[in-house]
């Protein structure tokens, strides 16, 4: 038997449902709060029966939808890691939360009458759950652990909220946010991190090369080298290899003992789980040495660590049985007869311990300011093996968040600006975590998680330059295009169908792990001045278009109009930064009337170029001339932005440059105050008016290489690489 009830407050409904076959009463409260557009669902189970009974429930539960005339042009978003949305709506989609789905919402959406459906658990207790789509229309979270329920019991399920409003996926994920940033305590990046322009990933040499290298310490270190170290003798050199690159954070790995130890360089069992810093290369203080060479040129240094894999061989397991410590993903899980290493389980205590107490050893050590966990990406995981006691093998999320907590606080007690990464992300790694890497493409739409949990950062993993301002990433590097990270049929045969596809124009590349053929791009630059708009990652929901371009195209040119308090920033062009043959008019979805100029900068030159806006009664328009842009859409309290002559900054070891500082001309403005600054060389005047001239002086004994030039005070900051090349250059290879 069922019946309404009327609650005793308005907009109240309940819904009451009898099972007397199987003694069960469902309690299914529905709120819907008046002008809102989101529905509460709260649903009870009670036990009315005489015996012990389980229940699963999947609150909502829906079947037959669809949007508009045509449900089969709906889209949907896929929560996998960062998210990508524009993946067809009822298809069979989604996964475990925390595994296989980062967010506890889903979305659904028209394009053609803007309709949109959504779903968010709101779920502070972090249950165990499944979101999932499907064909014919369907859509549920469905929470799949065993609930057991004496006589007379009741269990209650997280509220769930469904929204049915207009828009498209970004009303759910706006709509997560509101709650998720209210509920969790969240750990927001430190302010150097808004110095943080590029990212890379880089090992040190092995065994062999330093060993080499140290035999022949007169030869000299390359300016520029394929892999980012160098021959490198010593931890203490490390600062040469970042003038060897340009790049603000980067990110060491085969700096432990057990690569002396085994000789072993590799990707696969490679590390032993102790992380002590390696002794041919001078151990701890050399590191220490190295690490306060590397802040000195302004520039950051990361460890690396392998959160699960651990070799057999480790003094690690000296008088232990490894089997004792490894995931045991089934019951019968055995070690193989040719492992090297095995994978730990990370919800195993001891093995937390350690962690713990290894990253803050580590920072406590050599001053690094970053650790990223590898390996740990998902907090959905299972564990059978028996020596470890878990109470479920299919409850061991809180363990993980435990692990993250236990290492934050380890990192804490050395330096609390330090910052936690992880392999792949899910929005409540950001409870203790700062960010993880961005490995799969978004497409030209934000990230579903960027959007969500804008405090939550990514670095790139395989991200070009382009996809980084269009998801305000760090990039990789300075090509243009996205390396990996775009469907192929083995993925699409895993995860379903809709995953995002490499744009059609970018270049063909040689194989799958070399960087497309493109422009270097300088967002990287960029992304410092405009570190506000990045850093609060509240884009416009509906994105900027070119109404002229058809729409094929259209997925090869893309848009982003980022909003902050002082500016807006529209990010956009084509997404292999290829000119286009005659300007395009750009359609700006909104912009604040107190908007009066705007700015264009080449992401490829850094010229600049005063736009028009055009305020019409289709919308507001914008032209863009170059490859890919970023616009400066200053609002009155802009502050002012400082421009430097575009050219490349190259002087050789023992002369002086001279850079001319201004700022762009806005009303209002009085001339900036501004402090000049390259770490690691000397530059006059320190503060100055603009507009000025600031003199580099370097010394012979400068050591060539990329030197950062940065500009701060009362303006956006300004940054640009300075280069200097080895006095002993030929005046006719000399720039
Ligand atoms: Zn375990």
């Amino acid at each position: 038997t069922s019946r309404f009830v009327r609650g005793p407050q308005e907009g109240r409904l309940t819904l009451e449902l009898v099972d007397a076959a199987h003694g069960l009463r469902f309690e299914l409260d529905a709120t819907l709060p008046d002008g809102d557009c989101a529905l509460d669902l709260d649903l009870t189970i009670r036990n009315t029966g005489t015996a012990p009974t389980c229940v699963m429930a999947a609150i909502p539960h829906l079947t037959g939808l669809g949007l508009g005339s045509d449900p089969a042009a709906n889209l949907g978003v896929r929560l996998r890691d960062v998210g990508q949305s524009r993946a067809p709506a009822w298809s069979l989609q989604g996964g475990v939360y925390t595994r296989d789905w980062s967010m506890p919402w889903n979305a659904v959406y028209d394009p053609a009458t803007k309709g949109t459906l959504g779903m968010i658990a709101l779920d502070e207790s972090i249950r165990n759950k499944i979101l999932r789509r499907w064909p014919g229309g369907g859509m549920e979270i469905f929470y799949f652990d065993k609930v057991r329920l004496a006589p007379g019991a009741a269990a209650s399920f997280p509220t769930s909220q469904l929204l049915v409003t207009s828009g498209d996926w970004k009303v759910t994920a706006r709509r997560y946010r509101e709650w998720f940033a209210a509920t969790f305590s969240l750990r927001h990046p430190p302010a150097w991190f808004a110095e943080i322009g590029s990212y890379s990933g880089a090992w040190i040499p092995g065994p062999k090369e330093v060993a080499a290298a140290q035999a022949n310490q007169a030869r000299p270190v390359p300016q520029a080298t394929a892999t980012p170290a160098g021959p490198i003798t010593s931890f203490a050199d490390l600062p040469r290899a970042y003038l060897g690159g340009r790049f603000d954070l980067q990110e060491w790995a085969q700096y432990w003992q057990g690569v002396v130890t085994t000789g072993h360089v590799d990707a696969f069992d490679h590390c032993d789980g102790i992380y002590e810093f390696r002794s041919d290369l001078g151990g701890a203080a050399a590191m220490r040495r190295g690490v306060a060479g590397v802040e000195r040129i302004g520039r950051h240094l990361g460890l690396y660590i392998g959160a699960k894999t651990v070799r057999l061989d480790s003094d690690f397991f000296r008088g232990r049985d490894p089997r004792a410590a490894m995931a045991m993903e089934t019951p019968d899980a055995t070690l193989r007869p040719d492992a090297k290493s095995i994978w730990m389980c990370l919800s195993d205590e001891a093995w937390q311990d350690h962690l713990a107490q290894t990253c803050g050893r580590l920072l406590r050590e050599s001053g690094a300011q970053y650790i990223r966990l590898d390996e740990l990406g998902e907090l959905f995981e299972t564990c059978h093996n028996p020596a470890h006691h878990h109470a479920s093998p299919y409850d061991l999320v809180p363990c993980k968040l435990e692990l993250l907590r236990k290492v934050r606080a380890a990192m804490d007690a050395v330096d609390p600006d330090s910052m936690l990464f992880t392999e792949g992300g899910v929005d409540v790694m950001n409870l203790h975590a700062n960010g993880s890497l961005g490995i799969w493409n978004a497409g030209a739409d934000i990230a579903p998680l960027r959007l969500a949990v804008p405090s939550y950062q990514g670095l790139a993993y395989h991200y070009g330059q382009v996809d980084s301002a269009l998801q305000g990433f760090a990039p990789a590097g300075s090509s243009a295009c996205t390396r990996q990270g775009f469907v192929t049929e083995h993925h699409e045969s895993i995860w379903g169908v809709g995953l995002e596809r490499k744009p059609t124009c970018y270049p063909p590349q040689a194989d799958e792990w070399t960087w497309p053929p493109a422009a270097d791009l300088q967002w990287d630059l960029l992304r410092v001045t405009f570190q506000e708009a990045m850093l609060a990652c509240d884009p416009t929901d509906e994105n900027p278009t070119v109404p002229a371009l058809d729409a094929r195209d259209h997925d090869d040119w893309a848009g982003r109009l980022w909003r902050s308090p002082r500016y807006w920033l529209l990010t956009c062009g084509n997404r292999a930064a290829v000119k286009p043959a005659r300007a395009l008019r750009v359609r700006l979805p909104d912009l604040p009337t107190d908007v009066a100029q705007a700015l264009e900068i080449d992401t490829e030159t850094l010229q600049t170029r005063p736009v028009v806006i055009e305020r019409t009664a289709d919308g507001t328009f914008v032209d863009t001339v170059f490859g890919f842009s970023a616009v400066l859409l200053p609002r009155p309290d802009c502050p002012p932005l400082v421009l430097a002559d575009p050219r490349p900054l190259v002087c050789r070891a023992g002369q002086s440059l001279e850079v001319g500082l201004s700022s762009w001309p806005m009303p209002n403005h009085t001339p900036p105050h501004v402090r000049i600054d390259v770490p690691g060389i000397e530059a006059s005047p320190r503060q100055a008016d603009l507009p000025a001239t600031a003199a580099i002086q370097t010394t012979k004994g400068t050591v060539p290489g990329h030197y950062v030039l940065r500009v701060t005070g009362d303006c956006l900051p300004l940054k640009r690489w300075l280069e200097v090349v080895p006095a002993s250059v030929p005046q006719s290879q000399s720039p």
